[in-house]
C-alpha cells in the first residue's frame, strides 16, 4: 500500500485493524471490515468489508 502523503519516503508503515460483526445469537459471522492507518501522518482509510453470512465461527476461535 502507498499512502498518499509517501510516508517516509523509503517505505510506509500501516496499523491494520480487522472488525467483525456476529448475528445476534452468535449463530455465525455476519460481516467483517480491514482497515489501516497510515503511521506517518495517521489518515484512515483504505479499508473494505465483506458480507459473510456463515456460520463458520472457525477463524474466532483461532483468534
Ligand atoms: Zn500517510
Amino acid at each position: 500500500m502507498v499512502c498518499e502523503c509517501d510516508g517516509d519516503g523509503d517505505e510506509e508503515d500501516f496499523n491494520v485493524a480487522v472488525g467483525y460483526s456476529l448475528y445476534a445469537d452468535n449463530a455465525g459471522i455476519r460481516a467483517i471490515a480491514v482497515t489501516s492507518r497510515c503511521v506517518a501522518c495517521g489518515r484512515l482509510g483504505y479499508w473494505v468489508d465483506w458480507m459473510v453470512r456463515t456460520g463458520d465461527t472457525t477463524l474466532l476461535e483461532l483468534a
